[in-house]
């Protein structure tokens, strides 16, 4: 079977009705159905479901499409993700590589059924004395998938040989590892944590040593199923409450995740890895832009954690940092001595990610044989930033540093860091001027926008140039773009040895591609009111600086008033 033979099937053994009106409440109508629809939201029905066409629209916001899209949509997931969802539910089988992946998950299943039947057996006495310890309870075991994995070296591999299992399978799902003597289980004596991926599938285990020995933690290698990379533990349950939150929660460890899920944070997930990743970016935002990341008191501190915020940050995640309060060193300390609402509250009092890296630079900013690299390594983590939410800080990171507002908004900007000593005695004496590069990066930006973008020269006139652009360089590439045709430009830049115009239009782009979750309008719209914003306080400035008696107060309201329009 192809791809399109297999949605077909997929399509014909599941009706749209059935999915659909496990959220929605139907009712029968001309054609089909009618409900909520859970796109936007409504009193009166207006979302229509067919089932002549398998297919639904909305009359109010109108989404439209068929199975797959809605499961994508209400879900979040990837299209891979539905086909594997949907596959499911209506028993049609994946080809995956060889079944290889199916496979695997297969003996996944099988593990996760034989540690859960261990942990509420007679042998797992132990391991529930352990939980009772850490007061988890019967219930939490459902929920999470809870088992144990025995202390032997080949209660697993027995149990999933005798039930067909090959050794080669055995290995590859990580669950045993091969030496002279055969395979023994990796996992033993641990109460074990399944990992699922984002569509609840078993692909991996983390274990926690119940007595004895050996290493607290130990997790699945990675492989066919399973990257820490592209997962979350709990991020399957935990998709639709952080959806309905708009926020998530991010802890280091099992426990952690686990603590606060049952403690009335259900939105929380816990990174596999030291490290954060993109990929872990891009799973959260899908549900929402708010992460708050709850690490272990002596972890949320250190360099290697903040940039791992950063890289959450960078991919469009608004990243607070939360600090418990008190003794405890992790969250699931805290809330075995807290009440939820103290975690609550911590939340409430979380700071922004920038603030938290100004507190955590503090002591080397203050100290000259320091200052310099920790400024460096400020701008440059900076730099990753949008711009805007940068901005949004530019106070504490001038009161912090310093440095004189204008200065910090300049290397925002430029993305350049100080290059004269700073003396931080005097801070309005040190002025990073713009004629380092010999015009206003904004500027820049905006001529970038022009050169590249019909619509946006669609709405910039001569008249905005000459108001806007006050370096030649700008104000004359603005000109020649808005009166010839880009493609030619670029031919007569590059062959006459203008490069210099396309050298300041590309650090132009620089500036537009960390406006991170704009579209071109709205990239185009906030570069208009900077200028504009700028350009009425250079005016504003200009009379201020006139003697007392010549000075326009008329003017001066006017422009103040017109200021505001523009004020971001
Ligand atoms: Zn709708």
């Amino acid at each position: 079977m192809n791809n399109n033979e297999i949605i077909n099937q997929i399509k014909s053994e599941l009706d749209i009705a059935d999915v659909i009106g496990e959220r929605v409440k139907l009712r029968k109508s001309a054609r089909g159905y009618m409900g909520l629809c859970p796109f936007h939201s409504e009193d009166t029905p207006s979302l229509h479901v067919y089932t002549d066409t398998q297919s639904y629209y909305c009359f109010g916001c109108h989404e439209a499409g068929d199975v797959f899209s809605y499961v994508m949509k209400t879900e979040g997931l990837s299209f891979p993700e539905a086909l594997r969802v949907l596959s499911d539910r209506a028993g049609v089988r994946l080809p995956e590589a060889g079944h290889r992946g199916t496979d695997i998950r297969g003996v996944l299943d099988l593990a996760a059924k034989f540690f859960s039947s261990n942990l509420t057996g007679p042998q797992g006495a132990a391991a529930r004395a352990y939980m009772s310890r850490r007061s988890l309870t019967g219930s939490d075991i459902t929920r999470y998938g809870l088992g144990y994995s025995l202390p032997s070296w080949d209660s697993l591999t027995n149990y999933l040989r005798r039930s067909g299992v090959n050794d080669r399978m055995i290995v590859d799902s990580g669950l045993a590892v091969a030496n002279r003597n055969g395979l023994y289980d990796r996992f033993r004596g641990r109460l074990m944590f399944p990992i699922h991926d984002v569509t609840g599938k078993v692909i991996a285990f983390g274990g926690r040593l119940v007595d004895g020995e050996g290493a607290k933690y130990i997790n699945s290698p990675e492989g066919p199923t399973y990257s820490k990379r592209n997962n979350l533990y709990l991020l399957d349950t935990a998709r639709h409450s952080i959806r309905d939150k708009k926020r998530s929660i991010l802890t280091e460890g099992y426990m952690d995740a686990l603590r606060l899920s049952k403690c009335g944070f259900p939105e929380t997930v816990a990174s596999l890895g030291t490290s954060l990743t993109a990929e872990q970016a891009g799973l959260l935002s899908r549900y929402a832009d708010m992460c708050y990341i709850c690490y272990d008191s002596d972890t949320a501190g250190q360099e290697a954690a903040i940039k791992g915020m950063y890289i959450l940050a960078s991919h469009g995640l608004d990243v607070y940092v939360v600090s418990l309060p008190g003794e405890s060193k992790d969250p699931d300390e805290f809330l075995c001595a807290n009440p939820p609402e103290a975690f609550e509250n911590a939340l409430t009092e979380a700071k922004p990610l920038v603030i938290k890296h100004l507190e955590f630079l503090k002591p080397r900013l203050d100290d000259q044989r320091t200052r310099r690299s920790a400024l460096s390594e400020l701008f440059g983590a900076l730099r990753t930033l949008d711009i805007d939410d940068v901005l949004r800080h530019k106070g504490s990171i001038s009161y912090a540093t310093l440095l004189p507002s204008e200065a910090i908004e300049q290397y925002i900007i430029s993305g350049r860091p100080p290059k004269t000593k700073p003396r931080p005695q005097k801070p309005a004496s040190f002025v990073i001027k713009s004629a380092d590069l010999g015009y206003d990066i904004l500027e820049a930006a905006m001529c970038a926008l022009l050169f590249k973008n019909r619509e946006c020269r669609l709405k910039f006139t001569l008249e905005d140039a000459e108001k806007l652009l006050h370096s030649d360089i700008t104000f004359e590439t603005a000109a020649a773009i808005l009166s010839s045709n880009p493609e030619d430009l670029y031919t007569l830049w590059r062959t006459s040895g203008d490069d210099d115009k396309l050298a300041m239009i590309y650090n132009g782009e620089e500036l537009l591609r960390r406006m991170l979750r704009m579209d071109v309008e709205e990239k185009f719209s906030r570069t208009y009111c900077r200028l504009m914003w700028k350009s009425i306080n250079r005016r504003i400035k200009e009379i201020q600086s006139m003697p007392f008696d010549d000075r326009d107060y008329k003017e001066l309201s006017r422009l103040y008033k017109e200021r505001e329009h523009y004020h971001l």
